[in-house]
């Protein structure tokens, strides 16, 4: 790949090569002048994918991209301080999507020379991209359009025949899911942390602005901070963006439910999509909160685990086998506060 693509797409492989290659020092990015550029842009990079887009403009001579591609480090470094793994998952998204959009115009040999980075088995026929199916279900699993559905596409031989927007898109969701797996970094040097602490405070404050907005949602009767790691999870994922998995979708909606959420206050949580579409998302939840005569109970923490749902639990996730026991026992447990807390004041 070209030198001057790699500002355009920091995050592969031959780009980090070549940042190394270039011997600037940790101190000289966090203190030289020269780089005062870069890490503007870097700040600028995070606080913009906080609001959901990090723009991109056309990069004019060697200089400016230089201070791109630098920017991204940087970027990563604040992101790595911040250590919030909701806010790694909106950064990594933010940055794949500004991605896609200039991936999205480049040519065919660009796309299956971009796709190699990503180990990604594709060839490209008359004006097909061909690409194995395991990849495909890889990448495409968390799209929740039908259209992506293996039964909907032209499968032949164990090949899957996709457009080249398409591709570009499957390209965005192996861009995020690098960038998230790679965040946060495990050992921050001290120097990072102490140069970064201003800029990482400010981007807190505002990440927790954005979080009470969140949960401001109505929740009707329902208790969200008593809601299981998997499904606090999942919410903030809709809420951020991020397309669900089918099962976890699922999951989440029919846990909505059975704590006593109504339809339309859990199809305004999903109104925020990008994807959203009313009729076949209620459709959906009615059909799960059994209008069409099965009502569904929400999985076990033992099926969360098998379709990859069940995030890391917490102390309570190990006594329990359903996530509907965490949200009661964490009821239980507030009111049992609260009586004791009563009894206390009465002098009992
Ligand atoms: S252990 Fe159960 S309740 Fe806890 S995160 Fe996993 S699936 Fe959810």
């Amino acid at each position: 790949m070209q030198v001057d693509k790699f500002a355009y797409y920091p995050f592969i492989s031959e780009a980090s090569t070549h940042v190394e290659n270039l011997g600037i020092s940790l101190d000289s990015l966090l203190n030289s002048r020269a780089f005062r550029t870069a890490r503007v842009r870097g700040i600028e990079r995070v606080k913009e994918a906080l609001e959901g887009e990090i723009k991109k403009s056309h990069l004019f001579g060697e200089a400016q991209a230089l201070s791109e591609l630098l920017s991204y480090p940087f970027a990563r470094m604040l992101v790595a301080c911040v250590n919030d793994s909701l806010f790694t998952r909106r950064y990594a998204l933010a940055e794949a999507k500004a991605a896609y959009n200039i991936l999205k115009n480049e040519n065919p040999t660009f796309l299956l020379e971009f796709g190699e980075d990503f180990r990604i088995s594709v060839e490209f026929k008359d004006t097909y991209f061909i690409m194995h199916f395991t990849d495909y279900i890889h990448f495409s699993n968390s799209l929740k359009d039908p259209a992506w559905k293996l039964t909907n596409r032209t499968f032949r031989a164990g090949k899957v025949s996709i457009t080249k927007e398409e591709f570009a898109r499957l390209l965005e969701e192996a861009i995020r899911e690098r960038i998230d797996h790679f965040l946060p970094i495990p050992e921050i040097p001290e120097e990072v942390s102490n140069f970064c602490a201003p800029y990482v405070a400010e981007i807190k404050d505002q990440f927790e602005i954005q979080k009470k907005k969140f949960w401001a949602t109505d929740f009707g009767i329902v208790e969200p901070e008593f809601f299981p790691p998997c499904i606090f999870h999942a919410i903030a994922n809709v809420k951020s963006g991020v397309n669900l998995a089918h099962s976890m979708r699922f999951a989440m909606t029919s846990f909505l439910l059975s704590v006593g959420m109504s339809v339309d206050e859990i199809l305004n949580l999903f109104n925020i999509s990008p994807d959203f579409g009313t009729e076949k998302t209620l459709y959906q939840i009615e059909h799960i909160s059994g209008s069409t005569g099965n009502k569904y109970k929400p999985p076990a923490c033992d099926t969360m685990r098998t379709y990859g749902n069940c995030i890391g639990k917490d102390r309570l996730c190990k006594k329990i086998k359903h996530p509907l026991s965490y949200y009661e026992k964490r009821i239980y447990l507030k009111n049992k506060e609260k009586e004791n807390g009563n009894e206390i004041e009465q002098g009992k």
